[in-house]
């Protein structure tokens, strides 16, 4: 038997199952958005489906940069700035 790691949940008839907003919330789940749901034969994962940028916002992969999700064009765009920016200065 696993360590009990999580919270207690209790699933619905329907299958709803509710999940505390803080977890969401780690998770980068927001409410109304879309989720990636996996089960193996034991496990039930939730994944989010919906990552958006918060520069462009477009909807794709993103990384987490301090607080902001940023999604890989942004990112080459910003290092690609921050580093003609320090070419400048050097000169
Ligand atoms: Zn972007």
């Amino acid at each position: 038997m696993n360590r009990f790691l999580g919270i207690l949940a209790v699933v619905g008839e329907d299958g709803t199952i509710k999940v505390p907003l803080d977890m969401l919330q780690t998770a980068g789940i927001k409410p109304n958005s879309k989720v990636e749901l996996f089960s193996d034969t034991s496990n039930l994962f939730v994944r989010t489906a919906e990552k958006f940028c918060d520069i462009c916002r477009t909807n794709t992969n993103t990384t987490s940069v301090g607080n902001q999700e940023i999604c890989k064009p942004c990112l080459d765009r910003i290092t690609q700035a921050a580093q003609e920016k320090s070419q400048t200065e050097a000169e």
